[in-house]
This record gives C-alpha cells, sequence and structure tokens, in this order.
C-alpha cells in the first residue's frame, strides 16, 4: 500500500442475519483514503454508513474483504488486538458525546492519552492545547452537564484527537445540534484536522458539513459511489473495467456470429 494511502477498503461485504432473512448491507466496497484528506460519505438512513465505519474503526466486523489502515490489514485482529488498535489508531465521535459525566472536560480529553501510556503532565498539556484549538480554554474545569451541546461535541472532537489517531472517524457528529452550533463543531472539527494533518471520514445528513469536503461520495444500495480511486483500487477496478469491455466485446462477437451460427 502507497505511504500516501492511510485508509484502503477492498471488496469489502457485510450481511446481517435478521430472523430468517439475510440483510445485505455492503456489497464490495472499494476506496482509499489518501493520508490528511477529508471525506463526507452520505446516504440514506440505514443505507449502511454507521456499519461502514464501525468496520474501519474495528467496533464491527465485515463478512469478506480487506481493511488496511497505514499499512496494517485489521480484519484478521482479536478482540485485543482490536482494542488497542480502536485506542491508538482511531479517534471516534458519535452523534452523542459520550463524555464521563464525572470528569471535567479537561479530564475527558486527557484520560485517553494518559491511559495508552502518555505522562500525565503530557496529557494534560496536549489536551489543554485541543480544547484550546475548541476555543474552550475558559469551559477546561466544567463538567459535561455544565457544558451546552456544541460544547460537550467540540470536547469530544478534542478527545478524539488526543491520541494521534491515523484517522477520524465522524458519525453524524453533528446530528444533535442546532444549525449555529452544527456550523460551529463542524468548522473547529475540519480546521483541527487540518491542523493536525488528520484524515477524517465524516458521515453526515448535514449538506452543511457535507459540503466542506474535498471527497463526497454516497452509499446506495450497498455501493459506495462518487469515490475516486487511486492506488491499487483504481487499478484493480480499471482491470474490472477492461474485463468487463473484454466480455462485452466477446458477447458482441458471438452474437455477430451467430446467425452464420445458425445457418451452419
Ligand atoms: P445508517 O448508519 O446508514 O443509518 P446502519 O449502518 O446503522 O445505517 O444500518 C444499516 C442497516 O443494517 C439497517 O437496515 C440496520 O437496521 C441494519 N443493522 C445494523 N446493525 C444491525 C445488527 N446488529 N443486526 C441486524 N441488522 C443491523
Ligand atoms: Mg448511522
Amino acid at each position: 500500500m502507497s505511504e500516501h494511502i492511510i485508509v484502503s477498503v477492498k471488496n469489502l461485504v457485510k450481511n446481517y442475519i435478521s430472523g430468517t432473512e439475510t440483510l445485505c448491507i455492503l456489497q464490495g466496497i472499494n476506496f482509499d483514503v489518501e493520508r490528511g484528506s477529508v471525506v463526507a460519505v452520505t446516504g440514506q438512513s440505514g443505507s449502511g454508513k454507521s456499519t461502514l465505519l464501525n468496520i474501519i474503526g474495528g467496533l464491527d466486523r465485515c463478512d469478506s474483504g480487506s481493511v488496511e489502515v497505514a499499512g496494517s490489514e485489521i480484519t484478521g485482529l482479536s478482540e485485543i488486538e482490536l482494542s488497542s488498535y480502536r485506542q491508538r489508531r482511531i479517534g471516534f465521535i458519535f452523534q452523542f458525546h459520550y463524555l464521563l459525566k464525572d470528569f471535567t472536560a479537561l479530564e475527558n480529553v486527557m484520560l485517553p492519552a494518559y491511559m495508552t501510556g502518555m505522562r500525565k503532565k503530557d496529557s494534560l498539556e496536549k489536551a489543554r492545547l485541543l480544547l484550546a484549538d475548541m476555543k474552550l480554554e475558559d469551559r477546561i474545569s466544567h463538567f459535561p452537564s455544565q457544558l451546552s451541546g456544541g460544547e460537550r461535541q467540540r470536547v469530544a472532537v478534542a478527545r478524539a484527537m488526543v491520541n494521534d489517531p491515523d484517522i477520524i472517524l465522524a458519525d453524524e457528529p453533528t446530528g444533535n445540534l442546532d444549525p449555529r452550533n452544527s456550523g460551529m463543531v463542524a468548522d473547529l472539527l475540519f480546521a483541527g484536522a487540518e491542523k493536525w494533518g488528520k484524515s477524517l471520514i465524516v458521515v453526515t445528513h448535514d449538506e452543511t458539513v457535507a459540503c466542506r469536503a474535498k471527497i463526497r461520495c454516497t452509499l446506495e444500495n450497498g455501493i459506495l459511489g462518487g469515490f475516486p480511486l487511486s492506488g491499487e483500487n483504481a487499478l484493480s477496478e480499471e482491470n474490472a473495467l477492461s474485463e468487463e469491455n473484454a466480455l462485452s466485446e466477446e458477447n458482441a462477437l458471438s452474437e455477430e456470429r451467430a446467425p452464420s451460427e445458425e445457418r451452419v
């Protein structure tokens, strides 16, 4: 995998069994995310956006296909390896902030770094820096209950960045906010990702959020459309296309041949 590619997904398939029915959620997804790029994924409710993010983030497993993050294949990892992968390589932001209610904003942000071995002083310093980026310098000692919805979500953005992840995965990060707060969270999230050189995949219903991403794609009928392919994925797509062309040319030839064959 090229060094420029941070996430490479190939032929990703995910089905859910519901009673006697098989739900085909992801039906062969292919894409590469370049280091530092920002991707917005839209699609109808139930189209599999969260499922896709959860598989990339090691919260869920696929049925087949491959997911490489920073050059490492994650689909075969054990539960313990996946837990470490999530802590160290991924920054999650969800629709609900999931802050720990008995900890201050500063503690909520520093904890993931401290828990994974950073010295307390350094984790506090990093957390302060990130909260300042989120324009929350004067809220660092507040508990979640003392913060507004937009402020809590900005704490969650800072927390997602504290472990210097390879990629930030944001699932409807502004889904619970009014337009003004939504715009502010999106501004700070995108600016933070750019400042810290982070790749970001954001799933959103919010057009004002999606339109800020350089790359936009849509999940529909289990397939991700609109994604510019690069690297090996572009090559395999090219091969698939040339195979398709070869097949259709063959068909055309055999159709051409058919009448004369009939005559024989
Ligand atoms: P989105 O995030 O695009 O709204 P999801 O990824 O949450 O969609 O879900 C995609 C589809 O998979 C939905 O139809 C949902 O009901 C189904 N689904 C999600 N998780 C499960 C599960 N654990 N078991 C069965 N079906 C599921
Ligand atoms: Mg969802």
